[in-house]
């Protein structure tokens, strides 16, 4: 595998990018957990980034695309083959009119600051959310009643060959914290928002009074994953795991959050393995307590054969 992407490197028509072997994941990640990533490539470009689908295509190495690591869980022993680290494709450009579109890489928070810097309405639910566009595109992300795919007008993804596609909003089969991007294997390269004209004072209101709701409900000093369960249908998983007794349960460097019990945080040294631990147990004693079943949100990424992979 090595020698195939450094080939594709030194012959790849001149591949642009960051390629280091054996990189540690877990600085890639906000819950800072993970072990190395046999080879971790940052494409400079949408053609480099084509380049590289094309040689793990080629050669049956496996894929994963990583934004800002704030939705996953990497296992202690690391990702095998290829980590694709979207940061490089961070631009965020006017495409006319009240339309703006961007890199898969660039972080919400630059895209909602940018859209307020043009006036423009419409992302400020997502300024505090500290994913990539690309991510948040993937799940659908979404806070304050705001989401993803009520201002997305189209996506550019390449397939597992390297072959672009553009897809409408429609195309996207969005649902809560859902896309049909998610099965399909389709990397997210570049998003465009349809956004609206606004009192730029009140855009910059609306961003700093859900960065004050969440500096005074999350535990923002620790590293999380955000709320690591999804919402169970009729509930909430932080009360549940509230009622349930479970606030401030540790298991090794893994502790439920005592601010909000939706967060699993890392409060020094958690392997992923505590945080798995960690997370079953929460699973057992709710279900046993209230006959529900909390489906993790986060996305646990392992060695090829133990357990889910995202591509
Ligand atoms: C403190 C905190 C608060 C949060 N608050 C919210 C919130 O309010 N609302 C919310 O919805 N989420 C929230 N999150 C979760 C997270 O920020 C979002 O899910 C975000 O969309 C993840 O983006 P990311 O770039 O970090 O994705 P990553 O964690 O890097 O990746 C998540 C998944 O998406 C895939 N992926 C990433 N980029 C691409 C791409 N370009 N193409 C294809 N697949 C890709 C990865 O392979 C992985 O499977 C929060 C997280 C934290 C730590």
């Amino acid at each position: 595998m090595k020698q195939e992407i450094e080939r594709a490197r030194l012959e790849g028509a001149g591949f642009r990018g960051e390629l280091r072997f054996g990189a540690p994941l877990a600085p890639c990640t906000t819950m800072r957990v993970g072990g190395p990533a046999d080879a971790l490539l940052c494409p400079e470009g949408l053609g480099d980034l084509a380049l590289a689908l094309r040689v793990c295509a080629q050669n049956g190495i496996r894929l994963t695309p990583l934004g800002r690591g704030s939705n996953v869980i990497v296992g202690d022993d690391g990702l095998n083959g290829l980590t694709l680290l979207l940061g490089p494709l961070d631009g965020i450009w006017m495409e006319g009119g009240c339309l703006v579109r961007s890199g898969a890489g660039a972080s919400l928070r630059a895209l909602s600051l940018f859209a307020l810097g043009k006036g423009l309405s419409g992302l400020e639910f997502a300024e505090g959310i500290p994913g990539s566009v690309g991510g948040a595109v993937w799940m659908n992300a979404g806070a304050y009643d705001g989401e993803i795919a009520s201002v997305l007008e189209g996506v550019l993804a390449f397939d597992k060959e390297g072959e672009p596609h553009a897809l409408k909003n429609a195309d996207c089969g969005f649902g809560y914290r859902h896309s049909a991007l998610m099965d399909s294997g389709l990397l997210i390269a570049e998003a465009s928002f349809r956004l609206k004209p606004g009192d730029p004072a009140a855009i910059k209101a609306r961003m700093e009074g859900f960065s004050a709701l969440r500096r005074e409900k999350q535990p923002l000093e620790s590293p999380s994953a955000g709320s690591f369960f999804k919402r169970p249908p009729g509930h909430f998983a932080a009360k549940l795991i509230e009622e349930a007794g479970l606030k401030g349960l540790r298991v090794g460097g893994a502790r439920i959050s005592q601010k909000h019990a939706g967060f699993l945080i890392n409060v020094g040294g958690a392997t992923a393995a505590d945080i798995k631990a960690l997370m079953e147990l929460v699973q057992g004693e709710v279900f046993a307590r209230f006959g529900v079943k909390l489906e993790p949100e986060v996305r646990f990424l392992e060695r090829e054969g133990q357990a889910q992979c995202s591509c």
